[in-house]
């Protein structure tokens, strides 16, 4: 089974993911981590501090494995046969990632994505696979949403109302 976990910084993609990898006995790819590593980027962008991936090589990355969880901001660039998208409160987020030493507009940017719901609205307006998952982990600890995907994966789809413009 393909798995990709996209979402914005701070959702809990990589905790998660860790645990489901083990559960599922499935090889996990980090994309950060990948991508420095195989050299799937453009070059990088000083200012965003940050690779500028190479997505038709990342797709060519995975292209002929069968059997994967991969992690990180472009998963759902991936070609795959489920897709969680990990949301949280944009407050949960700032608080989450205070320990990264992110400097301040770095949160606020991240909790302005999360607040938009950037990566979400890329994910439905073009699914990336048949299974959509879309759940909130702000209240939940991460074994608790490593189990509420795995019901998703079973009932093939979960989409949670997750809406942070309402207030
Ligand atoms: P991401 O990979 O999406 O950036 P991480 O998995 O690195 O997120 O998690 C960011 C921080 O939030 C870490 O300190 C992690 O321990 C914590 N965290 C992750 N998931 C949860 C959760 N469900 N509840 C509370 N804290 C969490
Ligand atoms: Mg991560």
């Amino acid at each position: 089974m393909k798995i990709t976990i996209t979402g914005t910084p701070g959702t809990g993609k990589t905790t998660v993911a860790k645990i489901l990898a083990e559960r599922l006995s499935l090889p996990l790819y980090n994309l950060t981590g990948l991508i420095k590593e195989k050299n799937l980027y453009l070059g990088y962008d000083n200012k965003r501090d940050a690779f500028i991936v190479n997505t038709e090589k990342l797709k060519n990355f995975f292209e002929n494995k069968k059997n994967f969880i991969a992690e990180g901001l472009i998963a759902h660039y991936i070609p795959s046969d489920v897709t969680v998208i990990l949301r949280a409160r944009p407050e949960v987020i700032i608080s989450r990632l205070k320990e990264r030493n992110y400097p301040p507009e770095k949160l606020k940017e991240n909790a302005e994505s999360e607040r938009i719901a950037f990566c979400a609205t890329e994910v439905f307006q073009n699914p990336p696979s048949p299974v959509i998952i879309h759940i909130d982990t702000t209240s939940r600890t991460p074994e608790e949403v490593a189990n509420v995907i795995m019901e998703g994966i079973s009932a093939g789809g979960l989409i949670e109302d997750v809406d942070w413009l309402e207030g």
